[in-house]
């Protein structure tokens, strides 16, 4: 089965014309999808076109199982695929708008120490539609339309890692930020990656002026590779560049996540390290504290000391910030839910 919500406007269109519909439709179509409505929800569509597009089109792509509530408020979603398959999707309520974390693939390979997404590797990656739906659908959860939207930001900081599902990833930029569709500002969306330098490179010409974040968690390459197996195809020196070439390219600060795990990278060697490679860079550091996952058995640096680690680098000059810990209570981290469910 195929899904609809992968086509954009323009593709719609021809759709509709191979179908021998005016194409107005398309534009209806395209709504009503962002909307968050399933094929046969959307009435203005006669029934024999409905039952025609869901003969060859999955009627619902993205379904609810589960929704938990934490104690800040944060909301954290189980979604289904049409096959079968779980992702988790997180909903953050903040001052200046609301905040949906998205999954890119069902599962991960990149194999990161501390994730709890990489556990049983890469299932498959999500089409673009499929994250297109799933942001329609909590934008819907949440009593949002187009006009209004409950969505403002969108963080790609769910399961899986964007780069690693290039195209779908860049498509689904295109899709959200459509002016018929949700209209998602670009500025508004954040990409994390664990540092796939080509592609890096590439999406710096793509024209998607979103806030690019990596995944540093280490300043020395050779302990980087403990925690980050990708460390062991592209250096620190390598990501630096990248990141400079995407500020030359887009005018965008880039940012840099960093999760402290007690006794690997909270040292005052690390900060120094970090404040000698950063400093005079056009970028934030946003330090995290690792939200402990059972299999891995890795702990969490105290909120105190985190809070001296960023200080230490405020400083010393560097842009840093701590960034509260959001839903620990219902399996916070990305992959938590999913793998908790799997488990169950
Ligand atoms: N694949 C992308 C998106 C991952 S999730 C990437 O690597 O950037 C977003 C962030 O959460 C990443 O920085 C990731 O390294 C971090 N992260 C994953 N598991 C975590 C955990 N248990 N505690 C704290 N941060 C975690």
């Amino acid at each position: 089965m195929k899904i609809l919500n992968d086509l954009t406007l323009d593709e719609l269109k021809i759709l509709m014309e191979s179908l021998g519909e005016k194409s107005f439709r398309a534009g209806q179509i395209f709504r009503a999808l962002s909307l968050g409505k399933s094929i046969s929800e959307i009435t203005e569509l006669s029934l024999p076109l409905r039952q025609k597009l869901t003969e060859i089109y999955v009627d619902t792509p993205v379904k609810l199982i589960k929704k938990l509530v934490s104690k800040d408020g944060t909301e954290k979603y189980l979604l289904a695929l049409y096959d079968g398959n779980v992702v988790e999707g997180v909903y953050m309520k903040n001052r200046y708008g609301n905040t949906e974390c998205l999954s890119t693939q069902v599962g991960c390979r990149m194999g990161c120490k501390f994730c709890a997404s990489t556990i049983g590797g890469l299932v498959r990656n999500l089409t673009a539609g499929e994250m297109y739906a799933t942001v329609c659908l909590i934008n819907k959860i949440n009593g949002g339309t187009l006009d209004k939207r409950a969505v403002t930001n969108i963080v790609l900081m769910g399961s899986g890692e964007p780069f690693d599902n290039y195209d779908e990833t860049v498509k689904f930029l295109r899709l959200v930020s459509c002016k018929d569709g949700l209209n998602v500002s670009l500025r508004n969306i954040s990409l994390s990656t664990c540092g796939l330098v080509p592609e890096m490179i590439k999406f710096a010409e793509e024209g998607l002026p979103v806030n690019l974040t990596v995944s540093l968690h280490q300043p020395f390459n050779d302990k980087r590779k403990h925690l980050m197996p990708i460390a062991k195809a592209y250096s620190i020196e390598q990501i630096l560049s990248a990141c400079d070439n995407y500020f030359n390219k887009t005018g965008r600060r880039y940012i840099f996540e960093y999760s402290l795990v007690k006794g690997e990278n909270d040292d005052r060697q690390s900060a120094d390290e970090l404040i000698k490679i950063l400093k005079g860079k056009p970028c934030h550091v946003n330090i995290i504290r690792l939200n402990e996952v059972k299999e891995n058995g890795l702990k969490a640096t105290t909120e105190k000391e985190a809070y001296a680690f960023a200080s230490y680098l405020e400083n010393a000059g560097l842009s840093a910030t701590v960034r509260r810990l959001n839903g620990a209570d219902i399996d916070g981290a990305c992959g938590q839910l999913r793998r908790s469910y799997l488990d169950n």
